[in-house]
């Protein structure tokens, strides 16, 4: 599959060419788009690639942005432009069984979302975007979802999360796109605001705060191919986590204290570049400077995954410094910690992803969640226990509902999958943090990033002791979860990159563990 991105442009517009006239020569669905005058732009006007998101049992989400210089938005006019999307059943784009016209708007960055429907369940497809009378994008892959409840025997997909662009290649997705899987989840820190650390190459400018910039810098990381091969693969479901907007921000607070009504706008302005860049549904599309991201996809009867929003909706950070708005570790004596109104999720999301569990009609439950899940006990320099406050342990008390709630629910296999952390683990999750031998209710497995630079290993290692439910840890290698379901197991390769430094990097895996069917927790396989 592969082999047709590396399909030169000239091959592209020939087909588009030729396709061109056979459709005008016919009339039908495509009929529409003839009187469309043909429109020159100053470059190849697909330069950000394609994706395809969010696949149903009818349809998938498919986008791309018109953007000939996304670096210069002078280099589109400020108006409405048709874009033709065709769907085939083969990867030549011979046998088209849907096209249509989108309109790609000046406001929406010239971002085109079509979702398609009405298409047979379970079915591979391929599609691309053309300009009327000109360039044609590159052709990705979709497939729509076996039907909620059919039989399903396996199901393979790959986890992701944490790709800073100066820190490294993202050469791991071409190794991800080699692996197959059927459906990538990206868990967050898609993009990064800020810069620190050792950089191979550079950000477009400082900190974004405007629109304009956030639209930039989505379209630095976009420009890289090895992400556009891996969009054009397969479908994706995206979650954010804090450095789509602002480092360790926790709603509508800032990690410097912001001015409240600045960061609202920051926010908002970062959420829209977000939609702007994805492949989401028109549920997503920003509204009153929120944006509803979290939703549940099933297929067949085998995998459900909840994509969770862990930051437009949490409360702020239990017991904030005023030097420093973010994450930090707390000790007990932070009573707010602890307080039984916090929130992760926020109130109506928690109540959405916990009344699924009882309702799930699949064997593997998978949560897509931006940062760790499992208590990560720690000791401050004092010897005293610690609670890191920007993941789910500075949130006890939703965390203790949820766990409840997954217990009382018996919803088959539940599994985490985590990014943010920038390191593998595989976790059991326990029904009481304090009491390790008490029953695991879940597992999770964190994936590594895909560049950003690991937490230092033998501070992290230090706490294994005193975290027996945790079974794996290492933070020396960047890379990414491969997941197979099956009937009886699902086993997670822990996929590895040897160097981001280098474009050409081998790969490699730190091991793949087996969770049995039924049975909360992972072994080695
Ligand atoms: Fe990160
Ligand atoms: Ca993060």
């Amino acid at each position: 599959m592969t082999s047709l991105f590396r399909l030169n442009r000239r091959d592209l517009l020939r087909r588009a060419a030729a396709l061109a006239a056979a459709s005008i020569a016919s009339s039908g669905a495509a009929g529409g788009h003839a009187r469309v005058a043909q429109r020159k732009f100053s470059a190849y006007p697909f330069s950000l690639g394609v994706a395809s998101g969010d696949p149903v049992g009818d349809g998938f989400v498919i986008w791309t942005r018109l953007a000939p210089n996304p670096f210069d938005r002078s280099s589109l006019p400020d108006e409405t432009i048709p874009v033709i999307w065709e769907i085939a059943r083969d990867e030549r784009m011979l046998n088209i069984v849907k096209r249509g016209e989108a309109l790609a708007r000046s406001a929406l960055a010239h971002s085109v979302h079509v979702e398609v429907r009405g298409l047979p369940p379970g079915r591979q497809y391929w599609y691309r975007f053309r300009v009327p009378g000109g360039d044609a994008s590159a052709i990705g892959q979709a497939w729509t979802a076996s039907q909620i409840g059919a039989p399903l025997e396996r199901f393979r997909f790959a986890v992701a999360s944490c790709q800073h662009f100066e820190q490294g290649y993202f050469t791991a997705y071409d190794y991800m796109v080699k692996d197959a899987p059927q459906l990538i989840l990206h868990l967050g820190d898609y993009i990064y605001e800020s810069s620190w650390g050792d950089q191979v190459r550079r950000h477009d400018g400082p900190e974004p705060v405007t629109l304009e910039e956030y639209r930039s810098r989505h379209a630095l990381y976009k420009s890289e191919p090895s992400l556009q091969r891996a969009h054009a693969h397969c479908p994706w479901l995206v979650t954010w986590d804090d450095h789509e907007v602002d480092n360790d921000y926790q709603a509508l607070e800032s990690e410097d204290w912001q001015d409240a009504q600045a960061f609202v706008k920051r926010r908002a302005a970062a959420y829209q570049a977000y939609y702007e860049h994805m492949p989401l549904r028109g549920i997503s599309v920003p509204r009153d400077d929120e944006m509803r991201l979290y939703q549940r996809s099933t297929f067949g009867d085998l995998v459900s995954v909840a994509m969770i929003d862990n930051r437009q909706y949490r409360s702020p950070a239990a017991c904030r410094s005023k030097e420093d708005g973010g994450g930090q570790v707390v000790t007990a004596s932070c009573d707010e910690l602890f307080e039984s109104g916090r929130s992760m999720l926020g109130e109506t999301q928690e109540r959405w992803l916990t009344g699924g569990f009882a309702r799930s009609k699949a064997l593997w439950n998978v949560i897509g969640n931006g940062e760790m899940f499992s208590r990560l006990h720690q000791k401050t320099a004092k010897g005293e226990e610690g609670w890191w406050t920007d993941d789910w342990n500075g949130f006890p008390s939703a965390r203790e509902r949820v766990i409840t709630a997954l217990a009382r629910s018996k919803m088959p296999n539940p599994v985490f999958v985590t990014g943010d952390i920038h390191s593998f683990w595989v976790n059991e999750v326990k029904q009481d943090f304090r009491n390790p031998s008490s029953a695991s209710v879940a597992t999770e497995l964190v994936a590594s990033s895909i560049t950003s630079a690991g937490v230092p290993y033998d501070q992290f290692a230090a706490f294994l002791p005193d975290n027996p439910h945790v079974k794996f840890f290492d933070s020396r290698k960047r890379g990414y979860l491969l997941c197979d379901a099956g009937r009886k197991s699902l086993m997670a390769n822990l996929r590895t990159v040897e160097d981001v430094r280098d474009p050409l990097t081998k790969d490699g895996s730190l091991g793949t563990f087996v969770i049995e069917a039924g049975n909360p927790g992972a072994l080695r396989a």
